[in-house]
């Protein structure tokens, strides 16, 4: 479906419980047209904490007198080998902008992981580099990249992230990034401070033109001793309401139900796959690192170990009657 041919003004205003019911069901049933009664898991391996961006939301911006950590290769592996015997075939390695990933370190690192899982996709979310740098790390074998756009309304971008960072390169990125053949993921927070109806059909318009494989979307919760940490958290309705446009507007997309869904309402991910969503992110980071790795407050399963987390995860998915498949989980065309 086109964006013309949704009225989204309603469907994200409506308080009609049949309406939304019927968003839900509509989008559920494109999501198995397409990939079945399937979720896939990906391991998240959250590398490191360090971050030379100061963006106003993030629980790890620089400015943030926090314990820093980063893991090393010999940890990063380790938590592949955990997950690949949990049964995952992608890893997501995520962290912030930490300078010490030199295009050296990271090719080195993303190469050894396709040479000892080969079976497996990699995926980097790393935010912003060069496209150079992009070009070698995908070379090196990465396979995906995850770089949410935030926003795609560039004055609201500039209250969102210091002036030294630019929506013109964050744009750029994601360009580079679908050049060099990557799968990309973008996508954004709901109830970002500032964020309105018109910047979120911005979003929704950027995101049925660019058609990006991977989406990824959850509410905004905010982060202790970031400027905003006075804002309250975004609505999860309207975040499920998304997804299911979402997937309205692009049915092969690869949607996550995301850990800050998960983190504001004990079903929030089971809820997501009833409005669409297929794809969920388990955390594989090291026990004792995961409390760092703090973003927003009270992150999900920041005290558990990855295989707990998982069982959890693959319970819950069964309970509602879903698989989760031992495979990559790419992208159908
Ligand atoms: N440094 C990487 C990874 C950032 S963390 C990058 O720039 O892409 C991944 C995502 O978490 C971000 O893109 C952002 O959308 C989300 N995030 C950050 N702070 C958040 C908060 N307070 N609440 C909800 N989501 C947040």
């Amino acid at each position: 479906m086109n964006m013309s041919s949704l009225d989204i003004d309603y469907l994200l205003t409506t308080s009609d419980p049949v309406a939304v019911d019927n968003l839900y069901e509509q989008a559920a049933a494109l999501r198995d047209s397409v990939y079945g009664h399937n979720i896939f898991l990906r391991g998240l391996i959250e590398i490191s904490n360090h971050c030379r961006n100061n963006c106003l939301y993030c629980g790890i911006r620089r400015e943030l007198k926090t314990q820093r950590y980063r893991l090393t290769k010999e940890q990063i592996l380790d938590c592949c080998h955990t997950g690949h015997e949990l049964g995952f075939r992608t890893f997501v390695l995520q962290g912030g902008e930490d300078a010490w990933f030199t295009d050296e370190v990271l090719c080195d690192w993303v190469a050894e992981i396709k040479r000892r899982f080969p079976d497996c996709a990699v995926t980097l979310s790393l935010g912003e580099r060069g496209r150079e740098s992009f070009r070698r790390l995908r070379e090196a074998g990465a396979d995906r990249y995850l770089l949410r756009h935030e926003t795609a309304d560039a004055t609201h971008y500039a209250r969102l992230h210091p002036s030294e960072m630019s929506f013109e390169h964050r744009m750029q990125c994601l360009r580079d990034l679908r050049d060099l053949g990557y799968q990309v993921g973008t996508g954004f927070m709901v109830g970002s401070p500032y964020q309105t109806l018109e910047t979120l059909k911005k979003d929704l318009a950027f995101i049925a033109d660019f058609r990006p494989e991977m989406v990824g979307i959850g509410p905004f919760i905010p982060a202790t001793g970031t400027p905003f940490e006075q804002h309250s958290a975004g609505s999860i309705e309207l975040t499920l309401r998304l997804i299911a446009i979402l997937r309205l507007l692009l049915p092969n997309a690869l949607l996550p139900a995301t850990t800050a869904l998960g983190t504001l309402h004990p079903t929030g991910r089971e809820r997501a796959i009833a409005a669409g969503a297929n794809v969920i992110m388990p955390n594989l980071s090291p026990q004792d690192t995961r409390a760092l790795y703090s973003i927003y407050n009270n992150k999900l399963s920041t005290g558990s170990e990855a295989a707990e987390t998982v069982a959890d995860i693959r319970a819950r998915l069964k309970a509602i009657g879903f698989e989760t498949p031992v495979d990559r989980g790419d992208f159908k065309r």
